[in-house]
């Protein structure tokens, strides 16, 4: 049996499709926990991507609160006697996680870049020393908690002639001391640079937040429009939301084409593009770390080079 459970609809097809593969080889089933989100054309939609069964819940929170959906989904696991536990790894999921791992006093491994089984136990592999290195675990018991990133896997195809069920469940929720007092929502330019196609991202080589402008022209030219950055440009210099922010601790995005502008590619940084295809670097310094990754390499000032590079690929998109 393979629970899976996310808040996001993308990340939980992602899921299914991963949590097919661990089920098939042991004979189980693919479960999918909907905490307050009674639809059911999207938990049938979840059968049709190759969910077995579909679990309704209402917490009786207004929102997500942590130990509440810890509560609900420990009971859920116990119900199914679950073996691996999927959890989406956002911010809520991982939260989730780690408490449901402490109250079934069991092991909880943290943005897993592949899950399978191997000698009948299930083992993971996740990114460690900032992506230098990749460490292999296995869990010692059951059920083993994941939380698994965007994108990493693909979802399945659409069958409508799946069947499964949709259920709807109760479970006891006790009563917690925390109340959430208010939500503040952050800033957002609502740019979703995990989505993207083409992204161009910049860094810390452009001297002012005026200069973007630079890169959004190429990111029109090739009919991108996303635009991405560094951690500098945006937490420390505030030029662009976090909505842009690409890396370790921003978003982990896998663009067919990715332009490095004035980014020294340190691993952090990479860590958030290694899934991308083509990746194109534009830096002044020849042995920027960014060439390293990059597929394509231009040597020069990005005052220069953006606005020729700009030009040439209008002419050749007209
Ligand atoms: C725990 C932790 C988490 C982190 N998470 C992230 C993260 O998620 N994402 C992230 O990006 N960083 C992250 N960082 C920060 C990371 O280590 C780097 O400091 C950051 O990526 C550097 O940003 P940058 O490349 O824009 O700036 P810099 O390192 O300052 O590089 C600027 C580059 O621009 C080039 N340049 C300057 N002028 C020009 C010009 N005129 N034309 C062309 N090139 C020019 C320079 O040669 C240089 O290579 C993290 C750090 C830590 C410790």
């Amino acid at each position: 049996m393979v629970l899976i459970y996310s808040n996001n609809k993308k990340l939980t097809l992602e899921m299914i499709a991963k949590g097919r593969e661990l089920a098939d080889e042991q004979d189980g089933e693919v479960i999918v926990a909907m905490i307050d989100e009674k639809d059911e054309n999207l938990a049938n939609e979840y059968i049709s991507h190759g969910a077995d069964k579909v679990f309704l819940v209402e917490s009786g929170v207004e929102n997500f609160k942590a130990e509440e959906y810890t509560d609900i989904m420990a009971n859920m696991v116990n119900d199914v006697e679950s073996g691996p536990v999927l959890i989406g790894s956002n911010k809520y999921g991982k939260e989730l996680a780690s408490r449901l791992a402490a109250k079934l006093s069991t092991g909880c491994v943290i943005d897993c870049t592949d899950i399978y089984m191997e000698d009948g136990e299930l083992t993971v592999e996740r990114m460690v020393y900032n992506g230098n290195a990749i460490s292999v675990e296995r869990f010692s018991g059951r059920p083993g908690i994941i939380t698994v990133p965007s994108k990493l896997f693909d979802p399945l195809k659409k069958d409508e002639g799946r069947s499964g069920e949709v259920i709807e469940k109760s479970y006891d929720v006790s009563s917690s001391y925390s109340n959430i007092a208010g939500i503040e929502e952050m800033p957002s330019e609502g740019v979703d640079v995990e989505a993207a196609n083409i992204i161009v991202s910049c860094g810390r080589g452009f001297k002012n937040r005026e200069d973007l402008h630079l890169a959004e022209e190429l990111a029109d030219a090739l009919k991108g429009k996303v635009i991405g950055c560094s951690r500098p440009i945006s937490a420390d210099l505030k030029w662009l939301s976090e909505d842009h922010w690409i890396g370790l601790s921003g978003h982990k995005v896998k663009p067919s084409l990715y332009f490095a502008i004035g980014i020294s590619g340190q691993i952090q940084h990479i860590a958030g593009i290694r899934d991308s295809g083509i990746i194109v670097a534009i830096n002044k310094d020849p042995n920027a770390l960014i060439f390293d990754s990059a597929d394509y390499g231009i040597v020069g000032d990005l005052y220069e080079v953006l606005p020729k590079l700009t030009d040439a690929i209008k002419k050749e998109m007209d």
